[in-house]
Parts: structure tokens; C-alpha cells; sequence
């Protein structure tokens, strides 16, 4: 029996178990992998604190220093969660957890193309994630594919790191909102390529070229670029909750402001979430909330006092 089972391996379940662990609480971190989307990337550049690291070594950093306090780790895939009478109990393969509190952190995980080559590449020139990676393209040759606001916003950074930018559509057209059309015409660094297909991605360590196709004239050609933005969007894979806590319609967690969930003991932090923005220090200060908030559960159940917001023991500065 767990204070706390933790579902995830990514940023936001190891900082939850620091700060949870660091309150004294018994925790298991069950986790699919460790890393989770972070080991897309071989450079984050803005998570506060660290001028640059990767993401694996961002996630295996926060998880030695939960593991300093005690928290155990089982790599494995959480497949339920079911509420018994005064406790949780979680399914991972063929053995069952029993918790008092849980916090959900499984993240997201972003649409692939399907495409020859993208296993290999992701993260050596695929990217999923403009806003994290375009500045590592300054100057450089990049392509865009994609659908909707998202990307079209790709195309605008691109537009702004970028020599040349190159957004493939399957259409004639890009689709998204007016202004955002608009604003991507306007650019003079980018082509729209229409009516295409991306076939393979190529490269030795890293993205050189694509093999495309025109979907009306079916005729195949090369094109050399040093980064592939895929912007199809992200799956949330919460079938596995969805009749124990409430979805919005993409199946992201719907918290509220202290990361509580519509189930009473369990907490969600993270990209899991139906928070409008998804990086890793935002996912790293959820999860720091959902831990105190989830502790603070946990005393007042057992009939304790509660947690007291920090800021309530600051003393009063004297202005005089
Ligand atoms: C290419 C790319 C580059 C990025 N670059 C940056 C950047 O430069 N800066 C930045 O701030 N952010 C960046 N991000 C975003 C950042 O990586 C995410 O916001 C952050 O990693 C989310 O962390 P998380 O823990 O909430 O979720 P995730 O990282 O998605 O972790 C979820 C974890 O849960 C596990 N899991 C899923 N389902 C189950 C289950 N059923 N049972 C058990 N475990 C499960 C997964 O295996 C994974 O370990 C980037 C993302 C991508 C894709």
C-alpha cells in the first residue's frame, strides 16, 4: 500500500515524486518509459536554471533527485485504475498497486507521419514541436507539414529562424484560421509546395532529404532540407481513465486550479492536462502543485491539519 502511485515517467511524474517524497509520503513512479517526450530532443534551452541540456538527461537528473528521497520506480503500462472503497488500485500488467492518492502524468504523445525513415530520425532533425526546436534551425532549410493553426504557426516561426521554409499541403491550400493565412502569405522566405506527399525521409545522422509526390500528377522528386516540423497535433492516450475521471473531447484531464481532478484524490499534472500550453517547465510546475495538493489530501483524510500554503509562514515584512 502507496500515500501515492504516480502514472508516468516523464517530467512531470519525477518532479511530482520529489516533491511529494520530500513531504515523507510513500511513492511508486509506474512509467511506460523514463524520459517520455523529452527524448525527442537533444537540447532544451529553456528550462530555467540550465543554460542546455538534453531532454533524457533533464528527466534522468529530476529523477535521481527523487529517488534521493526514497520514491520507487517500476517501468511498466498502467492499463486501469479502479477507485476501491477507501483506496486506488492501479493494474499495471498482471500485478495491481493499492494507493491512497494518484496523480496522472502520462502526457501526450504527438501524431506521426507514418512514413519511411521518421523512427529513425525523430529527434535528428524530426521535430514535433516547433516552438521548442525552430530557434535550433536559424539559417537553415526547413520543412513544415501539417494541418490547422498549429501549423501554420510553425510556418510563422519558421518564417523567422529559417533561410527558406518550404510548407507542404495536401491541398492547394493551407488550412487554419484567416489571419494566420494571411500572415503566412505575406512571408517572403516561404514556399508552399501543394498537393504533396512526403514518401521517406532521409538522412545518415540527421534529416538531408525528402522523397515527395504530387497526389494529382503522381510525379516524385528530392528535396534537401535540414529539419522536418511535423504539426499533425497529439494523442492523449486516457481510454484507460476515461470513465473514472473527466475528459475534454481531445481526452486531455480536466483539472482544476490545484491540479485536482473531478475524482476526489486524484490528481493529473502535465501535458496530460487540459492546460493551454505544454513544455517541460510547465508540466515540471503543475506537477510541483499536484504533489502539495495531493499531500494536503492525504492529511486533511486522515484528519490532520492540512497544508499550509507557504507563503501563509512568511512573516510579515516590516517596511519601516
Ligand atoms: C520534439 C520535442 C521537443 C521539445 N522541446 C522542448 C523544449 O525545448 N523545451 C520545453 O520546455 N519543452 C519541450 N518539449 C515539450 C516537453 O517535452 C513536454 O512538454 C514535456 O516533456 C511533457 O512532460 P510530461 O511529463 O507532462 O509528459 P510526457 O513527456 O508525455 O511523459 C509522459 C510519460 O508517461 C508515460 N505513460 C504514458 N502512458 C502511460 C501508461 N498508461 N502507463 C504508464 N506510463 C505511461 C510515457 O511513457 C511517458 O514516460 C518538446 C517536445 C517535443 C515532442
Amino acid at each position: 500500500m502507496y500515500d501515492l502511485i504516480i502514472v508516468g515517467g516523464g517530467v512531470a511524474a519525477f518532479t511530482s515524486a520529489l516533491f511529494a517524497a520530500r513531504r515523507g509520503l510513500k511513492i511508486l513512479v509506474i512509467g511506460k518509459d523514463i524520459g517520455g517526450q523529452a527524448n525527442y530532443t537533444d537540447l532544451i534551452e529553456n528550462f530555467p536554471g540550465i543554460e542546455a541540456t538534453g531532454g533524457y538527461e533533464l528527466v534522468s537528473s529530476i529523477k535521481s533527485q527523487a529517488e534521493y528521497w526514497g520514491i520507487e520506480v517500476l517501468q511498466a503500462e498502467v492499463s486501469r485504475i479502479k477507485q476501491a472503497s477507501d483506496s486506488f488500485v492501479v493494474q499495471a500488467y498482471q500485478k495491481q498497486y493499492k494507493a491512497s492518492a494518484i496523480i496522472l502524468a502520462f502526457g501526450k504523445t504527438p501524431r506521426d507521419l507514418g512514413v519511411t525513415g521518421e523512427e529513425e530520425l525523430k529527434g535528428k532533425g524530426i521535430s514535433y514541436c516547433a516552438s521548442c526546436d525552430m530557434p535550433l534551425y536559424k539559417k537553415k532549410i526547413v520543412t513544415v507539414a501539417g494541418v490547422g493553426d498549429i501549423n501554420l504557426d510553425a510556418i510563422i516561426l519558421a518564417s523567422k529562424f529559417a533561410k527558406k521554409a518550404y510548407a507542404l499541403s495536401k491541398t492547394d491550400k493551407l488550412s487554419g484560421h484567416p489571419a494566420l493565412i494571411k500572415a503566412v502569405s505575406k512571408k517572403k522566405n516561404v514556399e508552399m509546395v501543394p498537393f504533396v506527399q512526403i514518401l521517406s525521409i532521409k538522412g545518415k545522422d540527421h534529416v538531408e532529404e525528402l522523397r515527395l509526390k504530387n497526389i494529382k500528377t503522381d510525379q516524385q522528386w528530392t528535396l534537401k532540407t535540414d529539419g522536418l516540423f511535423v504539426e499533425l497535433g497529439y494523442i492523449v492516450h486516457s481510454g484507460f481513465v476515461r470513465d473514472l475521471v473527466a475528459t475534454d473531447e481531445q481526452g486531455q484531464i480536466m483539472v482544476n486550479d490545484d491540479q485536482s481532478t473531478s475524482v476526489p484524490g486524484i490528481f493529473a499534472a502535465g501535458d496530460v492536462t487540459n492546460g493551454p500550453y505544454k513544455q517541460a517547465v510547465i508540466s515540471a510546475g503543475e506537477a510541483a502543485n499536484a504533489a502539495l495538493a495531493a499531500y494536503d489530501w492525504l492529511q486533511q483524510k486522515h484528519g490532520a491539519r492540512g497544508l499550509t500554503s507557504d507563503w501563509t509562514q512568511i512573516k510579515k515584512v516590516n517596511k519601516s
